[in-house]
């Protein structure tokens, strides 16, 4: 089947990859940047000249792209999937969403006849290239079963959470959690350099005792490392906050951690960091208190 993917950057460009190496599909891409496409071409995934061809061309069409907006228009907006994509085909949304922006899309795709998965992953690039990474599904049972054998091709766990707008929930109360631990993690380790202990031994010392997670463990090997080069972004993970905020707000649920992760997000955007990595929260510490968690 031909199988067509927008969107192939940090994890899409992975993802797709991985169902270039696992299956037999014929995969076609599309991306603004010229450098991501080149990176699935080379694989043998053929590119596309814009949204609307690859869509008219595809048994199924994956998307992973930045922020709700984006999403929006690359679907429902003009010369977007669900104006030029064949009734009957499949379209499945890898991207980071509120239930809400899920729900909307897919009205759109069911009126085309398009049956839509929201799709939301989780495990960072290193998953995503690894083919570990988890997804979690909202969708019809009958459309997520056709398709179990294309998501398994690029993930190692398969969550099929409930209807459309379920993957987008389940997806956004783990990222709180996750940047919450890392958040956590930064002002730890800020502790830790402050009172003098060498942190590679307080780093061996938590990566196996209780205080270990993977938003510290992603925290703790940027920061010690002084590597903010983005495999997710600031503005991305801010972007998800929000959202798990909105749904918190919607549901009256009070906050009282994740709206200060919020604010730590908000300074490091302010000090000009959205485009670096998201553990460049911990930059906010490094520059109140004037001295770097390095190690
Ligand atoms: P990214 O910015 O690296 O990749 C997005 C890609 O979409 C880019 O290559 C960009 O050129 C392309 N793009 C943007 N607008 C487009 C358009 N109109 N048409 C075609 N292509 C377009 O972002 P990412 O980190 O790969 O994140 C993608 C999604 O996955 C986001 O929703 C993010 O929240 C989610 N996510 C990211 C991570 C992570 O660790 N990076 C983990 C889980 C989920």
């Amino acid at each position: 089947m031909k199988v067509g993917f927008i969107g192939v950057g940090n994890m899409g460009g992975p993802m797709c990859r991985n169902i270039i190496r696992n299956t037999n599909h014929e995969v076609i891409v599309f991306d603004l940047s010229a450098d991501a496409v080149k990176a699935c071409t080379d694989l043998g995934a053929s590119a596309a000249p814009s949204v609307a061809d690859l869509a008219s061309r595809c048994d199924v069409v994956i998307t992973s792209l930045p922020i709700p907006r984006v999403v929006e228009e690359v679907t429902l907006g003009a010369g977007g999937i669900a104006e030029n994509a064949k009734a009957g085909s499949v379209f499945i949304d890898l991207s980071t969403n509120s239930p809400a922006t899920a729900k909307r899309v897919a009205a759109g795709m069911q009126a085309k006849g398009i049956a839509m998965l929201e799709a939301p992953v989780s495990g960072g690039t290193a998953r995503a290239t690894d083919g570990t990474i988890v997804i979690m599904v909202g969708g019809d049972d009958k459309v997520v079963e056709q398709n179990l054998p294309l998501l398994k091709s690029f993930s190692g766990e398969v969550v099929h959470v409930g209807e459309i707008g379920y993957g987008s929930t389940a997806k956004l109360i783990n990222n709180m959690l996750a940047f919450c631990n890392a958040a956590a993690a930064a002002e730890a380790l800020m502790i830790g350099k402050r009172s003098g202990i060498d942190l590679k031994k307080l780093d061996a010392v938590i990566r196996n005792a209780s205080g270990m997670s993977s938003g510290y463990a992603g925290m703790s090997t940027k920061a010690l490392a002084g590597n903010f080069q983005p495999t997710f972004a600031l503005d991305l993970a801010h972007k998800d906050l929000r959202l798990a905020l909105e749904m918190a707000d919607e549901l009256g649920v009070p906050g009282m951690i994740a709206p200060q992760v919020m604010n730590l997000m908000r300074m490091a955007r302010g000090m000009g960091l959205g485009s670096s990595d998201s553990a460049s929260v911990i930059r906010v510490y490094e520059k109140a208190l004037g001295e770097e968690v390095r190690a």
